[in-house]
């Protein structure tokens, strides 16, 4: 068993705050990845809980006991990292077994270990190699190893599969995805800048950003109920087209004239006194489609660039004064739509609104 609980943790290095009032409970068996824009602390909150980094204030607690004052060896913890830090001189089998050697456990148990770590991993057939001899991916496993064959309760792992190119990371992901399945007594924290690693591996999403916690939620909870404009822009790829407005009609529903050619309509129960108010609409790309005999379109532009991707079609329409342009998703493949205009429609119940960053539906 191993619940993770953060309270009012923060960390300043000097007069710096780089986090600040982070609530957060994780518990046995959940693999929780945090996410966010670059620097903003990600490696920084998963150093504090293996004990690498002074929490410098706030509590951290592992089952009920504190562990701000515990050496990092003394937490059950073990962490992999981008860069695999395997021993270039040692074979696989040495380098997986080399955590228990230096603790002083007996040969049998040690061989044990390693046994069964290279059995969940498949690396029995590399135990003699050594590093030099590997792939990007097995490199990685060998790491993945060492930290199994510790037996730890929780797993930390920092941007494990960066360094790995595109086919690889893929097939290690879905590695991952089985090493969970294989150990679900364990607890695993796992930070990554990879969207489709984070929606396809998390039980829930921690997004970090300006030095909280911006939304904490199972990975589809974020995307079709974000509470903020930084996590509808975050989350889901290419990002939530978001452009100003303001509303012109409430009631069971409320219609948002867009300051740039559009009108949308939201089905909200009405906002109180919104008449008027400015706001920000937001809706995915891929819950736009072509909508020519709709009154109300959400955005009508030219479409100035398309990429056909097989699969789907993306439309970068402009807008006619400067502003952002507006991304539409289509599935399947659109010859000719270039250079069109086109009137685009979402479903009401897909629109989402804003003012002050905050979202006006979802909180
Ligand atoms: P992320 O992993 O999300 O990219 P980090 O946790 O590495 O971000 O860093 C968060 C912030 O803390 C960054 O602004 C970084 O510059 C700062 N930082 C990290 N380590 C130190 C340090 N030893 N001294 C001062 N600032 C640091
Ligand atoms: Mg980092």
């Amino acid at each position: 068993m191993a619940d993770l609980k953060l309270t009012g943790v923060e960390k300043a290095y000097g007069e710096v705050k780089v986090l600040s009032g982070i609530d957060l409970e994780i518990t046995t068996g959940e693999l929780v990845v945090f996410v966010g824009p670059s620097g903003c602390g990600k490696s920084t909150l998963l150093r504090m809980i293996a004990g690498l980094e002074r929490i410098t204030g706030g509590t951290f607690e592992i089952d009920g006991r504190r562990m701000n004052d515990v050496p990092p060896a003394q937490r059950g913890i073990a962490m992999v990292f981008q860069s695999y830090a395997l021993y270039p001189h040692m074979t696989v089998r040495d380098n997986m077994g080399f955590a228990l050697k230096i603790a002083g456990r007996p040969r049998a148990e040690i061989d044990a270990a390693i046994a069964r770590a290279a059995r969940i991993l498949q690396l029995e057939p590399l135990l003699d190699r050594l590093p030099k001899a590997l792939s990007g991916g097995q490199r990685q496993r060998v790491a993945i190893g060492r930290a199994i064959v510790r037996d730890p309760k929780v797993y930390l792992f920092d941007e494990p599969l960066s360094n790995l190119d595109a086919a690889l990371r893929v097939a290690t992901r879905i590695e991952i995805a089985q090493l969970k399945e294989q150990m679900p007594d364990s607890t695993m924290v796992y930070v990554t800048h990879d969207q489709v690693e984070a929606m396809t591996l998390a039980d829930r999403i921690v997004v970090l950003a300006g030095g909280g916690i911006a939304q904490v939620g199972p990975p589809l909870e974020l995307y079709e109920r974000p509470r903020n404009e930084f996590v509808a822009g975050f989350i889901g790829s290419p990002a939530m087209n978001i452009a100003p407005g303001k509303v012109v009609e409430t009631g069971a529903r409320t219609t948002v004239a867009l300051a740039q050619g559009g009108r949308a309509v939201s089905l909200v129960p009405s906002l109180p006194g919104d008449l008027g108010r400015a706001v920000n609409i937001g809706v995915r790309p891929e819950d736009l489609a072509p909508r020519p005999e709709a009154e109300e379109a959400t955005f009508e532009g030219r479409v100035e660039i398309t990429e056909a991707l097989g699969e789907v079609t993306l439309l970068y329409l402009a807008r006619e004064v400067s502003g952002p342009q507006v991304v539409a998703k289509l599935p399947g493949i659109h010859p000719g739509l270039r250079h069109q205009t086109l009137r685009l429609g979402a479903d009401p119940a897909k629109v989402h609104l804003f003012a002050d960053g905050q979202s006006l539906l979802y909180r």
